[in-house]
């Protein structure tokens, strides 16, 4: 199914709202639209290595498109121009979440990361480390990079509040002029060894930032976020997992941190408590906020491929999406898909004002971007479930695409932190924070059994 006709309400300039952006960035949107239009639509499934799951054909189609996208500009969108970036609102970085996530939400990802890195070392002020990295961010060549937080304890403590990152067991001493990490984490990627990213198409992997503690009775205050190169020493891997989807876009693994020692100037916060604020801020909060933007896009694809089947479908003559019961069914997927749109668009337009709507870690902002994510993911839901029932078997079959969307929308939904997470952090958001029950007396047994 190819994604013939232009629906004009789906388009960059009806979609995006000038309320939050220019004519200009809205432009730039419809260039990647386009550009998803040409190159990545008829490469979706060998993304993943096509039915087979070829993984040559999935790294070099992953890698080559990925390069296309570097020379776009797409990755570097959020670095400032003093550093060689484009300097871009973040209004823009998410209009190119939502763009290339309605081709491939992996391939969203991948470009994600990197905008993801640049958010906390500005976030942290740190000119030193922007410095460092910008000649491989805004060179020609493509390089990607991973953010490490889950551990095998439980991504979901992990990403409470409540738990005050009580329950980090990666830790950083520090010795001398380093810090030294012991630790395990889980689930993080695009991780593995350094030659995976070495290929023909990409140069190579900027590291791991790593969310670790320095002790972890310190809670909030002692978060610290080190950046670990993708070749320190001490560092290891396993093999990446097998899952249902995001199969070679995000090569998930465990790393193990066997006294792995970096420099000093690799922790990227630097004031007592900035650690913390920027785990919850920009790698969980803007994280669940691009997720929002991503799972927009999916969920627009699956509508534009039901829109298309259901124009040829007929039923006693007339297209399906000509009957009653079936344009109701479209309606109410476009109905979602634009207010998860609008909602997600206003609160990224919020982050830019924090003078008004108050920091990027506000229990406030954090409700906020998991009301976005959650409700972008049931969007996605719905859309997927829908869109496959109005297209019967067809939408069942590999051939259509769907049954990719729909693994693929799944995990977005869950990543940093889960559903039931977001909608917690909505409650807190809404009447301030509370306590676990048997919090207190789960923390002695923990500090007893240390
Ligand atoms: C494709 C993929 C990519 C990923 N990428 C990364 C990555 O780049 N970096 C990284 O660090 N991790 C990554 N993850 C891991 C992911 O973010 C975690 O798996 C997720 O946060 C949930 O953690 P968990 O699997 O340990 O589930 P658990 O913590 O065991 O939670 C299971 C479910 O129980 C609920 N739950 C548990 N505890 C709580 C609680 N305290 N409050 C509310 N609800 C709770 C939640 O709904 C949760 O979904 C990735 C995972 C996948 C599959």
């Amino acid at each position: 199914m190819v994604h013939e006709e232009y629906y004009k309400l789906l388009s960059p300039e009806h979609k995006y709202t000038q309320a939050f952006c220019t004519e200009e960035e809205i432009r730039m949107a419809d260039t990647i639209r386009q550009f998803v239009n040409k190159e990545v639509m008829p490469k979706r499934s060998d993304l993943e290595g096509g039915w087979h799951r070829d993984e040559q054909l999935a790294i070099e189609t992953q890698h080559a498109l990925y390069k296309r996208m570097v020379g776009m500009g797409l990755t570097k969108s959020n670095l400032p121009e003093a550093y060689g970036g484009l300097g871009l609102s973040p209004v823009v970085r998410q209009m190119i979440n939502e763009e290339l996530a309605r081709g491939d939400i992996g391939l969203a990802t991948l470009a994600g990361k990197i905008h993801w890195i640049v958010s906390f070392m500005l976030a942290a002020d740190r000119d030193d480390l922007l410095k460092e990295f910008a000649p491989r961010i805004v060179g020609e060549e493509s390089w990607t990079a991973c953010v490490a937080i889950t551990e095998p304890a439980g991504g979901a403590n992990l990403e409470d509040p409540a738990q005050e990152f009580r329950t980090i067991r990666t830790i950083a001493r520090q010795d001398g002029g380093d810090w030294v990490i012991r630790g395990h984490k889980i689930w993080p990627g695009p991780g593995g060894p350094l030659n995976r990213y070495q290929t023909p198409d990409m140069a190579g992997h900027l590291g791991y930032w790593t969310v670790c503690t320095t002790d972890p009775s310190k809670g909030s205050d002692g978060v610290a976020l080190i950046h670990v190169p993708p070749d320190a020493k001490g560092l290891s891997f396993s093999k990446p997992y097998e899952k249902m989807g995001f199969c070679w876009s995000d090569e998930n693994v465990d790393i193990y941190f066997d006294d792995v020692r970096v420099p000093k100037k690799y922790r990227i916060d630097t004031e007592p408590g900035q650690g913390a604020q920027i785990v919850k801020g920009y790698v969980i909060g803007l994280g669940r906020l691009a997720g929002a933007a991503r799972l927009t896009g999916l969920s627009q694809a699956v509508l534009e491929i039901v829109l298309n089947s259901a124009k040829h479908r007929e039923i006693v003559g007339q297209p399906m999406r000509e009957r009653s019961l079936f344009a109701n069914h479209l309606a109410e997927m476009y109905r979602h898909i634009d207010l998860a749109r609008q909602y997600y668009l206003s609160v990224t337009w919020q982050v830019t004002h924090p003078e008004l709507y108050g920091a990027h870690w506000s229990a406030e902002m954090i409700a906020k971007y998991s009301a976005a994510r959650s409700f972008a993911g049931d969007c996605a839901k719905f859309c997927c479930n829908a869109g496959m029932e109005m297209m019967g078997s067809y939408g069942y079959a590999y051939e259509f695409n769907i049954e990719k969307y729909m693994r693929d929308y799944k995990i977005v939904q869950m990543w940093l932190g889960g559903a039931q997470r977001d909608r917690l952090d909505i409650a807190q958001g809404l009447f301030g924070p509370f306590k676990w029950g048997g919090f207190d007396a789960w923390e002695k047994k923990q500090k007893l059994s240390s």
